[in-house]
């Protein structure tokens, strides 16, 4: 029941994410999170590193889509600087806003990453479609003061999976310093 929750790597940002591999293994479509994961919560302005990050994905092959929960005309505005298409209003985990990120992405599942910042929306929504999930750590502790609460529960869970084996201990261990709000 607990591996439902637990994504394939366990990275600390964005810049950890190793696309040569990737694109090794099969990969050809990434579906984006945006907040604590492009950019700070609720933040605008894109930095020059993840706007480099998402063009050289871009140059190597790979399609980009963004999902959001966020609004529709914050996240059109995002995707159109990084000149990506995206899914706003997700709903995230449901499974229609990956399904409708594979449609433009032109992907299968089995080729679909998903990376994000949160284990209840990105993850599992990305597990219940049997994607690639990579779970980063968030850029800021700043956020909703539900997500606060999803927190506690995903360091309960992050826990669990690293006693288990399934996350390793070091990346356990940095993520839940990082994540405490
Ligand atoms: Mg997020």
């Amino acid at each position: 029941m607990m591996k439902i929750f637990c994504p394939d790597e366990c990275l600390g940002s964005l810049f950890d994410v190793d696309l040569d591999e990737l694109w090794r293994k099969g990969f050809r479509g990434i579906i984006l999170d945006i907040d604590n994961t492009l950019l700070p919560w609720a933040g605008e302005t894109l930095d020059e590193d993840t706007i480099r990050w998402v063009t050289r994905a871009r140059e190597m092959g790979f399609r980009v889509c963004l999902t959001s929960n966020a609004l529709r005309e914050r996240v059109h505005r995002i995707a159109a600087a990084l000149s990506v298409p995206a899914v706003a209003g997700a709903v995230k985990p449901r499974k229609k806003p990956f399904r409708e990120a594979m449609r433009l992405l032109q992907t299968n599942p089995w080729e679909t990453v998903v990376i994000g910042d949160q284990m209840f929306t990105d993850i599992l929504g990305g597990n219940r479609m049997a994607l690639y999930t990579i779970l980063i750590d968030p850029v800021t502790t700043e956020e909703l003061k539900a997500t606060k609460l999803m927190r506690k529960l995903e360091r309960r869970i992050i826990r669990r999976l690293s006693r288990k084996g399934y996350i390793s201990e070091s990346a356990a261990r940095r993520r839940l310093a990082k994540s405490r709000g």
